[in-house]
């Protein structure tokens, strides 16, 4: 048993079109999913959080349409993908429901999770779903997504989510069982790595060398999932989805290959606030507003009294005391213009003055990164 699997709370499982849909008949492996969904509700039961992020639109999809075997033009994969999509979603519905589990559908496309704005309202949303006791399932927004604007593949999409939702682990269930020092079909010395606290030029070599590294799943998508995980603070591991309960198989066995996160979700994350971003304005507070942030809590527009630069909602911000002095930092989720609008005022009256109804904090605490103890 691996503590970064049984200590994990939060955990994003990432499901390949070829452990749910069958390739030579199109059809989707109902007992497959239904012997996943059990797990699933296993973990649920135990008070861990689920996000699914599932491959098999296109899969699904080719085959209603008639299209042929092969590699699709990016029109024909897009139009799969809407066609498929409908059914994958029909499918962990069904799965889910018949073990009284709500699956919730989330579509994305690169830029819910690159760009700012946009991750703030992904994140807020998966945050509720998950607080309501939803499932999420993700999958790439293949219909809208062209080749410039996509992840194209899901290894690197459920990698982007694990870290935009701070997850402790990171599970990726394909037709391998691990990662390999070479192919392991054509390749008697090779052999599993079972932990990797590295990524090094060496690891990055063996992927290249790994099987069909061009084909979308390969290795080498699944070692830059890892690149992207573990520096958001999330274990990851590859391991077999082509048992049946393949979950459970991780708890009872735990075979596969771990990349390990040196530091947690939440360390990772306001490093990367701290750290990374660029501040783009700054956020003036009084003293009871200051004494409420060290006390743990979100900055409130009422406790704000001068708004300096010029930021998106999203960007980095300052957060100074009446003297000037820096105390933290944080995620803005209101832009300069409206930030002056609303800052002395109360939060009810936030939908009253800017004429929509937008969240009750100016930077939520789970967004923000104090410097000093005051
Ligand atoms: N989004 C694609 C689909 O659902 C899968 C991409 C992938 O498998 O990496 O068919």
């Amino acid at each position: 048993m691996r503590r970064e699997w049984t200590g994990a709370k939060r955990l994003v499982v990432k499901i390949g079109s070829s452990l749910l849909v069958d390739a030579a008949s199109g059809a989707l492996k109902a007992d497959w999913l239904s012997a996943l969904a059990d797990d699933i509700a296993g973990l649920r039961a135990e008070g861990r959080e689920i996000i699914v992020v599932s491959s098999g639109a296109i899969a699904l999809g080719r085959n209603a349409l008639k299209l042929p075997k092969g590699a699709l033009k990016l029109e024909d994969s897009q139009a799969a993908a809407s066609v498929g999509q409908i059914g994958l979603a029909h499918a962990y519905e069904e799965a889910f429901r018949a073990r009284s589990l709500v699956a919730a559908q989330v579509l994305l496309t690169l830029g819910d999770t690159e760009e700012r704005r946009r991750y703030l309202n992904a994140r807020n949303t998966m945050t509720t779903l998950l607080r309501l006791g939803a499932v999420p399932v993700v999958n790439e927004n293949d219909t809208v997504a062209t080749s410039e604007i996509r992840y194209g593949d899901n290894d690197r999409l459920a990698a982007r989510v694990a870290s935009m939702m701070s997850a402790d682990c990171l599970v990726l269930l394909s037709d391998v069982d691990g990662f390999y020092t070479a192919p392991p079909d054509s390749r008697e010395d090779a052999r599993r790595i079972e932990e990797v606290t590295d990524i090094t030029p060496e690891i990055e070599k063996m992927a290249g060398d790994v099987g069909s590294d061009l084909s979308r799943g390969g290795m080498v998508t699944k070692i830059e999932a890892a690149r992207i995980a573990v520096s958001g603070g999330t274990h990851m591991v590859i391991a077999s989805g082509r048992v049946m309960h393949p979950l459970r198989a991780l708890t009872t066995k735990g075979t596969g290959t771990w990349f390990l996160a040196r530091q947690d979700p939440v360390a990772a994350r306001k490093r990367w606030i701290a750290g990374t971003l660029e501040p783009k304005g700054a956020f003036t507070v009084d003293q009871g507003a200051a004494t409420a942030l060290a006390s743990g809590k979100s900055l409130l527009p009422a406790g704000v009294t001068k708004v300096d630069g010029s930021f998106e909602r999203g960007d980095a911000v300052l957060i100074r005391n009446g003297d000037g002095v820096e105390i933290g930092r944080g995620l803005t989720a209101y832009d300069h213009e409206e930030a002056k609008a609303i800052i002395g005022r109360k939060s009810g009256e936030i939908a009253e003055i800017l004429g929509y109804l937008g969240r009750p904090e100016l930077i939520h605490r789970d967004d923000m990164v104090l410097q000093r103890k005051m």
